[in-house]
């Protein structure tokens, strides 16, 4: 491993609102790293493009053999095999060959994978994942995403589906989930849809401090919100904190059961609730996980943050 040293790969964090380009070292340290607007509104090969303009910027001043290739992490249906974004919402792309693209302009080997198994990835090597070898990942945003290591390795599933852990189903008639389905842990702890619980809540006539913190304007009603009512102990809030946590639970308590894996890594802005959502979602954990894998695993906060995507697309080129 000594020659690899004072080697570096470059990550590319793709999104429907930014892209993030960083050179990284095999450490996974940050050398350098640029920051540009997406352009969504742009097409595919401007977009493109830019990424590779951007590249040559960052690895201007290293020497070629310095750099042992070029991952993307991406939102959407990604095919890692063919380096093809089948689909992304965020871009309003279909079956883009990216990888060829970039590839044909850096003369590097290039490869890609969606953003949360290279989120996933990054954290399992050198954030909260780091020595273990079975690790789930669990991003608690707008969505739920997961991505899943095995054996050192990222569980793609036969077509690339596999970590879809949002959709796990906690309710069988339960809320509709964008996915289409019905009672999905998206469709509670997906950020929306908490505030979504919470306005129908409100509706019914539920007194609460949070119409009073959102001035009245129950659009405004974020997690963030919630957290604060919940520290005025505010009924409404701990109440939606506690079942959320607990649907939560219940979907981890699958994963727990499913893979015995060392580490659960749980990241992403809801995550920020703390114990408002760990506590009842280690309680339901606890409750119904097989005492055999409930005793392995460590359910652990995310330590990369927003970089762990960048660091991870970077370090795609290793796994390989
Ligand atoms: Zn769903």
């Amino acid at each position: 491993m000594g020659w690899l040293m004072s080697k570096y790969s470059v990550g590319v964090d793709l999104g429907g609102t930014n892209i993030t380009i960083a050179l990284v070292d095999l450490k996974g340290k940050i050398k350098n790293k640029v920051k540009i607007s997406t352009q969504a509104d742009k097409d595919a090969r401007y977009i493109i493009q830019t990424i590779i303009e951007n590249i040559k910027l960052l690895i201007r001043d290293i020497n070629c053999n310095q750099i042992i290739g070029i991952g993307i992490g991406a939102a959407g249906q990604i095919d890692h095999a063919k380096g093809m974004i089948q689909f992304s919402p965020n871009l309003h792309w279909r079956n883009i060959p990216i990888v060829k693209e970039i590839k044909k302009e850096c003369k590097l080997p290039v490869f890609i994978d969606n953003d949360a198994n290279v989120a996933c990835y990054g954290e399992y090597l050198f954030g909260a994942g780091k020595g273990a070898q079975s690790v789930i990942c669990v991003t608690l945003g707008t969505g739920v995403g997961g991505g899943i290591i095995i054996d050192g390795k990222i569980y793609r599933g036969a077509g690339g589906g596999a970590g879809e852990i949002g959709h796990i189903t906690v309710e069988s008639k339960g809320r509709k989930c964008n996915c289409g389905n019905h009672g999905c842990m998206e469709a509670y702890v997906g950020a929306p849809h908490i505030r979504e619980r919470c306005i129908e809540r409100l509706k019914t006539g539920e007194k609460s401090i949070i119409t009073r913190l959102v001035e009245g304007s129950l659009s405004k009603i974020t997690p963030k919100v919630l957290e604060e009512a919940a520290f005025y102990k505010d009924a409404l809030a701990l109440e939606l904190w506690q079942e959320t946590g607990m649907y939560l639970g219940i979907g981890l308590a699958s994963l727990v059961n499913i893979f015995n894996p060392e580490k659960i890594i749980i990241g992403g802005g809801v995550a920020n609730a703390g114990k408002l959502i760990s506590d009842p979602m280690m309680k339901t954990i606890k409750e119904r996980a097989l005492a055999v894998s409930l005793h392995d695993v460590k359910i652990v906060r995310a330590k990369l943050g927003e970089e762990a995507g960048v660091i991870g697309a970077a370090m795609l080129v290793l796994s390989e």
